[in-house]
């Protein structure tokens, strides 16, 4: 074992992990961020960038991206180590010198040593539903996209939306205001997403097709055409369109972590009220945390992962206090940076 031993190793950067990592930081444990993803933010920068989010104490409208910023900024204030685009595959439990530690791997082959983990894995590594029609696949990224990253790339543009679930709804309506024109097809005639969104968009200037589905993509360098049918009759209607937006859902799987020996309870990590797995040094928080009574929202996360770093702290040094006082006691936090 040559890799550097951490305290703690966080595993997911979404707003659970990252107030977790700057929790972690204010504790002095050293600490380290390790996500599959290219960038730290988990849903909130990869699903809904520019979504309001109402809900998180302090602010009274904040855009996901904004958030995920201030929670990075925050996150690194005790300059955690950052590993990304590594894929958590398999842990392996160290008790040979008495003092357990865990040894971790990642797609990547690398290996990294903690003596505790904290799970705020999500939803697990997340793909989107993939559409395999012609010319679907020849632009993605360039006038076809699963997610919204910056709205102004589908400004002055014909749009055209596909599904029938909360996201395509929404982005419905959210791009109609820098939009020339939004279609939004959908297989069925019911929608899965809010009911009153669902108003509102039928209110709206979107034109909205049921029974129908995308066939291909057709263009030069960018998409010009979408060729969509009615699964009904088969008649098929060509739409002149700048980009694509298919939101079909996303698979999102726990995958490997799932072979852990940790007990699942309804796809999620079964967790008592100290945050920790029946693994003793494995903790989880977020929406990956099950217990009962759970709510899968950003400022539950925010208090199950204190609880799972205080209860970590206390793990790797029973002297430590569980409750770390209050932060508004605790004189020039930053000058706290941890000292390697
Ligand atoms: C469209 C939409 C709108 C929402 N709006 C709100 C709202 O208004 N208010 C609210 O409170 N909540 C909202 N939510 C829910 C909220 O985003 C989640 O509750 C929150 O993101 C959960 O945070 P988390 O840190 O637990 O996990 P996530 O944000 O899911 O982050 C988990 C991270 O773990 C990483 N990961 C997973 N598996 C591995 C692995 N094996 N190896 C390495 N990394 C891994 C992932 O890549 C990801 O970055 C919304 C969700 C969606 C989809």
């Amino acid at each position: 074992m040559s890799a550097e031993l951490f305290d703690i190793t966080i595993i997911g950067s979404g707003p659970a992990g990252l107030y977790g990592a700057f929790y972690a930081g204010m504790r002095g444990m050293k600490t380290k961020i390790l996500d599959s993803l290219p960038e730290l933010g988990g849903q909130l920068v990869t699903l809904y960038p520019e979504k309001w989010v109402y809900d998180v104490g302090g602010f009274q409208k904040i855009l996901a991206k904004d958030l995920a910023k201030s929670l990075i900024g925050q996150a690194m204030t005790f300059e955690p180590t950052v590993c990304l685009a590594e894929k958590v595959t398999s842990v392996k439990i160290h008790d040979e010198t008495g003092t357990r530690s865990f040894e971790i791997c990642t797609d990547k082959g690398s290996v990294h040593l903690t003596k505790t983990l904290v799970l705020t894995a999500g939803i697990g590594a997340f793909k989107p539903k993939r559409l395999d029609a012609p010319g679907v696949r020849e632009f993605e990224g360039n006038g076809v996209y699963y997610f919204v990253k910056e709205k102004k790339i589908f400004h002055d543009k014909s749009i055209l939306i596909v599904g029938g679930g909360d996201s395509a709804v929404d982005w419905s309506l959210n791009l109609l205001d820098i939009a020339r024109s939004i279609t939004l097809i959908h297989r069925r005639d019911q929608f899965r997403a809010h009911e009153e969104n669902v108003r509102e968009l039928m209110n709206s200037s979107v034109r909205v097709m049921t029974f129908h589905e995308l066939k291909s993509v057709r263009g030069n360098g960018r998409p010009e055409e979408a060729v969509v049918f009615d699964n009904r009759s088969l008649e098929e209607t060509t739409l002149d369109v700048d980009c694509v937006l298919l939101n079909i859902g996303f698979h999102a799987d726990l995958g490997p972590i799932k072979e852990w020996g940790l007990d699942l309870d309804k796809g999620g990590i079964k967790v008592n009220y100290r945050m920790e797995t029946n693994i003793k040094g494995i903790f989880a928080a977020g929406d990956v945390a099950s217990h009962p009574g759970k709510l899968k929202l950003i400022s539950t996360g925010f208090g199950e992962v204190a609880t799972a770093v205080n209860f970590a702290k206390n793990f790797i040094d029973p002297n430590a206090k569980v409750y770390p006082g209050h932060s508004s006691d605790m004189r020039e936090l930053s000058a706290r940076k941890r000292q390697n």
